[in-house]
């Protein structure tokens, strides 16, 4: 390691290509120092021998670590100023690195925003404008595809569904770790994520074994995401507020990654680079979460470079944004930074001390447009102003207003039709938030179907004060309450809420979606179908609305017409992977194997690393009886992910149906210690626990199976239970 250190430190010497100003700098000093002469002062040539033995500001052999922290307020850190944070390790980073005091993501959701920051493009030209519904493009040179083709190892480990490699952000990673453990199901509540601590264990392993090799590893964790839940110490901590404890239990899962680098100061061979995707509004301007707006609580991120061989520990104020980090570690390994990107390299300013930002910013917020209909937000910074367009415009000065309470749209319109003018010129490269790039086929099809009778352009409307995201704000609060009521099992409250938003604002597939899982969750598979129906009306290209109505008219028993709503969506290149699996699935309830598994295999090649598709074609063959075929897929997605608790729990009834009841015991046992709350695989142990005779090992199952099981679906079996565990009989 030392002799490599060293041979990395001397061609970085040699190559003596350090920005233009530090090779002036240097040789200014020197020139000094050699008039000097014998009458060389002290003081200067203790300026001197500190200046020469400065390190260079560019090193090919560096590794590079980037970290996000999903949903990090910029000041929910100890390092930007919060007291009582417990963030030590990113503090220390920060303390020891350079920290940009005023960064700017551009979109305030995860996929967006990590698709800026991995590729230094706008979300207008890679396209990618919302969670769901877009993919990176392929062929879009990105941090990984870039390192990768100049030799280095690249490993990526993320920790939530929205950056599952089919969303395309894996091209370029030789390893792309998005196994969520499969415990989860996706869902309108739910998004599947797994702990920080598993994220980094995997990404330790990955680094230990490219030891002595350059690395680019990407770790992205998620813990401060809502619904805010940290795991103790930080739960008893932060009981009041449960956002920092996440926060605090994210900085503490990142010790086994920080430590060493920290620790290695100077003869570290790691640039890291640490930032969030956006914050969290926390209540500010009515915003719980984020995604709505774009005020600084969700804007505003940390960033924090830490490379101690190359840069003193600083802090900039210079403003500076997302776009700029890809140029920046490019400039930093030496390597070439494309000329079409938008962001530049912040070598510069990191030296003179945060003079020379480029001060202008663009950001937008589509989601409660693309999801909900609501009017679109877009927006730009320029130095310490900020304008939002929306139909009722805004304009801060972040300096003088740091909390957006003032609205100078009145008292400053010159500066107004400037900020336009220059964001009008910047989206004048938008070509418009297109969702689903169907193929004309299905296009076709889908008119053809009456489907799209309002045409795929109906998005281009005009908006009007009553679609300003600043008036339907308590829509969004009420939906965030509509999801906390169903996880805390008050799904008729729930119900209410997503009723009364329907009625104030009709028309949102959103909530329509909501309603639908709603219905289902108690039991209503009919008003289940009504509702995504409707969610499938209004946005018919939309791959989650027909998948969810398509899966919900199976379960009713209506799985023709859903393989019949799916088929116009089947000519495209390349379906969407839920539009697949629904429609394999009502293949496979309509006796259709043949066909149903090749629709799976279809959306395995979508993504071969999809442990849940896996999981599907496993529970077709089994449906038809075919246990070999089923065994082995079920094997497969464990090979895949060994944390998928369903492929367990498939294996246990296969075990159980051939007799093999302790090993059906056994792997049931390990489905549940991966997922506690799957009442299926609960009552499968505890009821052959208790026909084995072995009452009191079964007993603490059943009884977390009546707390799991939805009354609605497992009515019979729960009063069954019930009986059992009152007469033991
Ligand atoms: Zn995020």
């Amino acid at each position: 390691m030392g002799r490599r250190g060293r041979q990395r430190r001397e061609h970085a010497g040699d190559r003596g290509t350090a920005p233009a100003a530090t090779a002036d700098s240097r040789g200014w000093r020197i020139a000094i120092v050699a008039l000097g002469g014998v009458a060389l002062s002290m003081a200067a040539f203790a300026g001197w021998r500190a200046l020469a033995g400065r390190p260079p500001h560019r090193d090919p052999g560096l590794s590079v670590l980037l970290i996000t922290i999903d949903t990090l307020r910029a000041d929910a850190l100890g390092a930007y100023g919060r007291a009582g944070a417990e963030t030590p390790w990113i503090d220390r980073l920060a303390a020891a690195g350079v920290r940009f005091e005023r960064a700017h993501a551009h979109n305030v959701i995860t996929l967006p925003s990590h698709a800026n920051l991995l590729s230094g493009q706008y979300p207008f030209r890679h396209g990618v404008r919302d969670n769901s519904g877009f993919r990176f493009p392929a062929g879009t040179p990105t941090l990984a595809t870039l390192l990768k083709a100049n030799g280095w190892r690249t490993g990526a480990f993320v920790s939530a569904f929205p950056l599952e490699s089919r969303f395309g952000l894996g091209a370029g990673f030789e390893v792309y770790d998005d196994h969520l453990g499969g415990a989860q199901e996706h869902t309108a509540f739910l998004v599947p994520e797994r702990r920080g601590p598993v994220t980094v264990e995997a990404a330790l392993r990955w680094l230990g074994e490219h030891r002595g090799e350059r690395t680019f590893g990407f770790v992205h964790l998620y813990e401060p995401h809502f619904p805010y839940d940290p795991p103790e110490p930080f739960a008893s901590r932060f009981r009041s507020e449960p956002y920092h404890g996440e926060v605090a239990a994210a900085d503490a899962a990142l010790e086994p990654l920080l430590r060493p680098l920290l620790e290695a100061g100077e003869h570290g061979g790691t640039l890291v680079v640490l930032t969030a995707d956006h914050g969290e509004a926390l209540g500010e301007h009515g915003e719980l979460t984020h995604g709505v707006f774009a005020y600084e609580g969700t804007l505003r991120v940390p960033l924090i470079f830490f490379a101690p061989r190359l840069w003193s520990p600083s802090t900039v104020g210079a403003p500076v944004r997302h776009v700029d980090v890809l140029p920046t570690v490019l400039d930093t390994l030496g390597l070439a930074v494309p000329p079409e990107l938008p962001g530049r390299s912040l070598l510069s300013i990191m030296e003179h001390g945060g003079q020379g930002g480029e001060p202008r910013s663009y950001f937008e917020a589509l989601s409660s447009s693309l999801n909900q209909g609501w009017a679109p937000l877009h927006g730009l910074l320029d130095g310490s102003l900020k304008y939002v367009d929306l139909p009722i415009p805004e304009l801060y000065d972040l300096e003088a207003d740091p909390g957006e309470t003032r609205n100078l749209v009145a008292a400053r319109g010159q500066d107004l039709e400037r900020l336009r003018g220059l964001l009008a010129t910047q989206l004048s490269q938008d070509p418009g938030a297109v969702r689903v790039k169907e193929d004309p086929a299905t296009l076709e099809k889908l008119h053809a179907l009456g489907y799209l009778a309002g045409g795929a352009a109906a998005t281009k409307q005009r908006y009007t004060a009553e679609d300003d995201p600043k008036r339907l704000i308590d829509v969004d609060t009420r939906t965030r309450d509509v999801i906390r009521l169903y996880r805390e099992g008050d799904i008729e409250g729930a119900l209410a809420l997503c009723r009364e938003n329907i009625r104030q604002r009709p028309g949102m597939p959103l909530a329509y979606l909501h309603l639908a899982y709603l219905e289902r969750a108690r039991g209503n598979i009919g008003g289940a179908v009504v509702a995504a129906h409707k969610a499938f009306e209004l946005r018919p290209l939309d791959a989650e609305s027909v998948s969810l109505y398509a899966v919900y008219l199976t379960e009713a028993g209506r799985a023709k017409e859903a393989a019949e709503v799916l088929a116009p969506y089947m000519t495209a290149a390349q379906p969407d992977l839920d539009v697949l699996t629904a429609r394999g699935m009502a293949l496979a309830s309509l006796g259709r194997r043949e066909e149903a598994l090749e629709t799976f295999q279809r959306a395995r090649a979508t993504d071969p690393a999809n442990a849940r598709v896996l999981v599907n074609i496993g529970t077709v063959y089994l449906m038809a009886g075919d246990v070999a075929h089923a065994r082995q897929a079920f094997e497969a997605a464990l090979d895949v992910d060994p944390g998928v608790a369903r492929a367990h729990n498939s294996l246990g009834v296969i075990a159980a149906r051939e007799g093999r009841t302790d090993e059906a015991i056994e792997r049931w046992r390990r489905a549940v210690a991966l997922d506690p709350r799957d009442y299926q695989t609960l009552f499968n142990l505890g009821v052959t626990l208790r026909k084995a005779g072995r009452e009191a090992e079964a007993r603490p199952y059943l009884e977390s199976y009546l707390k799991a099981a939805p009354p609605a679906l497992e009515g019979r079996d729960i009063a069954r239970v019930r009986t059992w565990l009152r007469t033991g009989d």
